[in-house]
Parts: structure tokens; sequence; C-alpha cells
């Protein structure tokens, strides 16, 4: 059997809400999915109220971005149950972190002449973790922009013009706080970490030691052969390979659960070696 470990809902910056993303699994033949939507639980009761008894069988995550060593990484927590915890209640902290840089965000573009407004973004979406993707929809909504890529082409990126940091965990605490929480952690998307690819396996040794228990090596924009070369590295390091599709719904055009882009298997030995790791 396959799986996706790695969607998000339209309770962050997916489109499709999460019982959708149930009806899509289980067309796709998937035994599960993770909810992994970025700093929110929130699309988790309505995901798995329609994934029911009947299947699949629904993970409970989220996504976050930490910080090491001046580097940008995304982590993946699962079995992170919606309540309270030491990581739950992290994430209300960090969903005010957003907040607040997204009213600084929106001030910088009315500095650059864009007319958009709190209210403007807030008319995007029902979900808690709002970000970057809100508000270039926003844009777009008002016609001040073509897309939600051209809203981050230098303009919402990294780094771009009106860019502001949002507060992170860093990797350390992230992985702590997630196994405190009863949760795993994997490196999502390895190959977007920005340094040299040769001192990978130092990081992911070093993270292995404080607590990760997986590195995503099953992802759509993974050609083939660094799947093979990250699944063989997660296995050296003692790590889980994982891996996920993304899927954004519209937010993220030509992803499909499960398939990815028509050539991700997951397998399902991936959940089941992450439960296992469970303390
Ligand atoms: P935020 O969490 O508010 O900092 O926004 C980050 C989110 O923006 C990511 O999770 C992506 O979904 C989205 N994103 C980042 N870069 C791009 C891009 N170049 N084009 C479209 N969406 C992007
Ligand atoms: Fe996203
Ligand atoms: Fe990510
Ligand atoms: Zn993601």
């Amino acid at each position: 059997m396959v799986v996706d470990l790695h969607t998000h809902s339209d309770q962050s910056d997916g489109t499709d809400s999460p019982a959708e993303l149930i009806r899509l699994a289980n067309e796709a033949g998937l035994s599960a999915i993770a909810l992994t939507d970025h700093d929110t639980l929130s699309g988790v009761e309505e995901a798995r109220k329609a994934a029911g008894s009947a299947g699949p069988r629904l993970v409970a995550g989220v996504e976050l971005s930490v910080e090491h060593d001046n580097v940008k990484i995304h982590l993946l927590a699962y079995f992170l149950e919606p309540g309270t915890g030491p990581l739950q209640d992290r994430l209300a902290e960090l969903r005010a972190g957003r907040r607040r840089r997204n009213v600084e965000i929106l001030a910088r573009l009315r500095d650059l002449g864009y007319d958009i407004e709190e209210h403007d973004v807030a008319a995007q979406t029902t979900g808690e973790a709002v970000g970057r993707p809100h508000i270039a929809d926003a844009l777009v909504a008002k016609g001040l922009i073509g897309s939600r890529a051209e809203a981050f082409d230098g303009l919402l990126s990294d780094g771009g013009v009106a860019y502001v940091q949002r507060p992170r965990l860093s990797a350390k605490e992230a992985i702590q706080l997630a196994t405190a929480s009863g949760a795993v952690t994997s490196v999502a998307h390895p190959y977007t970490i920005d340094m040299n690819a040769s001192t990978y396996p130092a990081l992911f040794e070093e993270l292995g030691d404080a607590g990760l228990t997986g590195l995503e090596a099953f992802y759509p924009e993974h050609a083939p052969s660094l799947r093979e070369h990250l699944a063989a590295l997660a296995s050296d390091l003692g790590l889980v390979a994982t891996g996920g599709s993304d899927y954004h719904g519209a937010g993220k055009p030509g992803l499909k659960v499960g398939t990815g882009r028509g050539d991700l298997v997951v397998p399902d030995t991936a959940l089941s070696e992450l439960e296992e790791r469970r303390v």
C-alpha cells in the first residue's frame, strides 16, 4: 500500500478543505494520509471525521519553518494531536508571530504603492495560519498583481522588497517540543535547504542526535536519483525515509495527492517505521 505524508488544506495555504483531501486520498487508493498544515492542527478534526472508519488513516501533523545555524529548514511533525501540549501551545505563539509579521508586510506593500489592507487578506482564508500566500492571493484578487507566483517574484519571496521574517523555532527546539508532545519529526524537502549538499550528511546526523526521526526522500521535486540517494542516506544515518506530495490544491498547481507529478510512490512502511520510533 502507498501513503502521502505531506499535504496542506485551506486551514493553512492549501485551497482544498480537509474533507476534500480525504476524498482525493481515497481516489488515489492511499492507506493513509498525513495532514501537515503550516503551524496549525485546525483541519484535523474535519479530516478525521471525513476519513471515518472506512479510512484512509488520517495522521495528524504540522509543517514548521525552523532555523539551524542561520539556515532555514522545514520540519514535518507527525502524530501531533490537536489540544494542548508542549509543541501545540507553541504553535499558537507562532501563529501570533505570523499575524504581527503580516501587518508589517502590508505596511511595506502600501509604501510600495499597493492598496491593500488586513481585511483584504482575511477575505482570502478561513484558516488560522495566515501568511504570504494569502497576501499574494489578496493582491491578485484586487487586480494588483497577476498570480501567486508573480507576487513571490521579488516582492514576497525571501529577501524580496516586501519580505519580513517571522519568528521561528530552532530546529533542535522544534524536535524537542515535538518529542515531548508524543510526535516524531522528519526534514521536509531536503533539496531546498540552502547549503552545500556535501554538508547534508553532517547536518542530518547532528539533527538525528538531537532526536530527528526521518528525512523526506520521496518528494515530487526530487529527481528519482535524488530520492534513492536520500533514502540510502536516511538508512545510513538510522533515519526513516519519508515522503509526500506537498499538495496545496490550486496553491501549487500540477500536483496530485498520493502521486505528486505522477511518479511519486511513498511506501506505507515509511509510516509504520515512523510509528515504531514514537517514544
Ligand atoms: P509564510 O509561511 O507566510 O512565510 O509563507 C511561506 C509559504 O509561501 C510556503 O509554505 C509556500 O506555500 C509559499 N511559497 C513560498 N515561496 C513561493 C513561491 N515562490 N511561489 C508560490 N508560493 C510560495
Ligand atoms: Fe505551503
Ligand atoms: Fe515546505
Ligand atoms: Zn509543505
